[in-house]
């Protein structure tokens, strides 16, 4: 086969196979945060690019170097989102969500772009999961937010994930940082590589964030931004502090977190694994009060987190994190001739519309070739269909792993198979919890 092209690069297919862990992410970070009063907003995949070149900042990596821009036919630019926050700041205020019940707590799941070296845990096109909490500037919010986060690798059950958290706190505590690190990071020029060098004028914070090698000892001396805080940020970072311990919610005090967006403010956070190789941080998140200001929008504290999927998927992988198998083939019947081909095509369908995965024959196979393909596809319980069933009006159901049989009748086919199966859709609900923490068990319902 020569095909004329394959997967751009950074691009990964989710295939049949694989889909049902992403599905249940997708469903369990979404319930979890609906527990949390989070409820999910969808925002389109492209926005005017000014949105992110305000939104996330001029002086960022993203915008700087890693955004899919181009001009659509009308000739406005138009960008991919490279992050969900600024989407989702712009539709609250544009939809006055504002005049809503305050604070407005959405989340989304969501593909994100951007153009960077394709690697492990690093693509072009990636999937977060993000919340947002708009319209509070209380520590408490920031607890909560941070709670969620934890609540969701709880729930999937992933071990050693390091909970990092920092104040960089407000534009005047910043200033006099900023002071500080110009005048380090200036008497420290040639330990600093050139984009640094760049960036020592224009936001010397970034700095801390280059995954520059050369620039990593330079770094490792450079004032740290919790000794710049005014008083009100120490506060609040306290409060964030003391909420953490009520909850029991493990963490660890760094002063090197800055995070990615030019418009955080106070706190800052990264959930961090040492199991997935460079591209260890599996969620960024923190407070943003300047950004709604910053669209046009009036004074909004908000704060949020970003998780992104593809990290996730490949930390359950190196801990061999179970996940609930998806639904599978309950029955396959398989039909004997044309007038069989008939019955088994209303029996499925029957079946189906009572909620039962079933399948038959739909390109002609023998029945041996069709008994190998229930097989295949792990089919619960297989039956054949022929003539002489046909006239009795009664089928052999025979249970695929042990051999059990059953004889059902066709007329009420789907009430005799219920009642067979449900033995059997018990045990699997009773899997279903058991691969997960007893005490996060209340989560689950959703999931039934
Ligand atoms: P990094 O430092 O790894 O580049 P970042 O600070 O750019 O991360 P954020 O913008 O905070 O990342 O995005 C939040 C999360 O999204 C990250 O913690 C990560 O899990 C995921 N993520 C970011 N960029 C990528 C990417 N190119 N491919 C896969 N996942 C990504
Ligand atoms: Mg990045």
């Amino acid at each position: 086969m020569a095909l004329i092209t394959k997967a751009v690069k950074g691009t990964q297919d989710v295939l049949p196979s694989a889909v049902y862990e992403n599905r249940f992410l997708e469903r369990a970070m979404t319930d979890i945060a609906g527990k949390f009063g989070f409820n999910e907003i969808r925002t389109p995949v492209f926005e005017h690019t000014e949105l992110f070149q305000r939104g996330v900042g001029g002086t960022t990596d993203v915008v700087q170097k890693e955004m899919y821009t181009f001009d659509d036919k009308g000739g406005r630019s138009i960008t991919l989102r490279p992050e969900g926050t600024a989407g989702a700041m712009r539709a609250f205020l544009e939809h006055g969500l504002f005049n809503e019940a305050m604070p407005q707590k959405v989340c989304y799941v969501i593909s994100c772009y951007r153009y960077e070296k394709p690697q492990t845990g690093r693509l072009r096109e990636f999937h977060q999961f993000g919340v947002e909490c708009f319209g509070a500037s209380s520590p408490a919010a920031d607890a909560e937010v941070i709670a969620l986060a934890d609540a969701i690798f709880d729930f999937i059950g992933i071990k050693n994930l390091r909970l990092e958290i920092n104040s960089i706190g407000c534009p005047e505590c910043r200033a006099k940082y900023h002071d500080a690190l110009r005048s380090y990071f200036g008497s420290n020029k040639s330990g600093l590589c050139r984009t640094c060098n760049d960036r020592l004028e224009r936001n010397p914070m970034r700095i801390l964030d280059c995954k520059n090698s050369a620039c990593s000892k330079t770094i490792a001396g450079a004032p740290v931004v919790t000794d710049f805080l005014c008083r009100e940020c120490s506060e609040h970072f306290e409060g964030v502090k003391k909420r953490l311990d009520a909850m029991c919610i493990k963490y660890l005090e760094n002063p090197r977190i800055v995070r990615g967006l030019d418009y955080y403010t106070r706190t800052v956070f990264e959930f961090v694994s040492d199991e997935i190789g460079a591209q260890g941080t599996v969620c960024g998140g923190g407070r943003y009060d300047g950004l709604a200001e910053e669209l046009g929008g009036q004074h909004v504290p908000s704060l949020g987190f970003a998780l992104g999927i593809e990290r996730l998927l490949l930390l359950m992988r190196a801990q061999a994190v179970p996940v609930p198998q998806p639904e599978m083939c309950e029955i396959y019947i398989a039909a004997a001739g044309e007038a069989a081909s008939i019955e088994a095509a209303r029996i499925v369908n029957d079946l189906r519309l009572s909620g039962i995965n079933s399948q038959t024959d739909v390109v002609g196979r023998s029945v041996k070739a069709q008994i190998k393909y229930a097989d295949k596809i792990n089919a619960v319980y297989s039956a054949v269909l022929g003539d002489s069933e046909l006239q009795s009006g009664e089928i052999l159901v025979k249970k695929m792993d042990d051999g059990e049989t059953a004889k059902l009748g066709l007329e009420n086919f789907t009430e005799e198979f219920l009642d067979l199966s449900i033995k059997h859709s018990r045990g699997a609900v009773a899997e279903l919890i058991g691969s997960h923490d007893a005490d996060i068990s209340k989560f689950i319902g959703g999931f039934l």
